[in-house]
């Protein structure tokens, strides 16, 4: 998937060429998907200060059950960041794709259930 929009740039750690879209040309550091799991030390870094280029779709079912999991289960997502730090980056990529792919499919065959029983429920106009 190439975005037209994407401007060219190095990662900082191995000097891939990789993409980044226009609003994250202004952080600190770029880095490749293979950098972001091998090097440690770059979830210190604050938001906004690195970008990944990240695959969108191994990445983004990742955070959005992480935004997900956050907002509506707070106390099980605080428990699992907890186990998470002894895990290594990728074992968290892969632990969250298994977790975030099963969760998703839960949550979406919920919200159809759900959509179909208000719609049963919607009094006649
Ligand atoms: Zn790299």
């Amino acid at each position: 998937m190439s975005n037209p929009l994407s401007i060219k740039v190095n990662c900082s750690f191995c000097q891939t060429e990789i993409e980044s879209p226009p609003d994250m040309l202004g952080c600190k550091y770029h880095a490749c998907y293979d950098c972001f799991l091998e090097k440690e030390e770059l979830s210190e870094l604050d938001e906004g200060q690195l970008h990944v280029d990240a695959p969108m779709d191994e990445i983004a079912p990742n955070v959005l059950v992480s935004k997900l999991m956050e907002d509506g289960f707070p106390e099980v997502w605080s428990r699992a960041k907890g186990d998470i730090k002894e895990m290594s980056k990728r074992e968290i990529a892969e632990e969250m794709f298994a977790a975030g792919a099963y969760s998703m499919v839960q949550m979406m065959m919920g919200m159809k259930k759900e959509m179909e029983q208000d719609h049963e429920e919607e009094p006649e106009p």
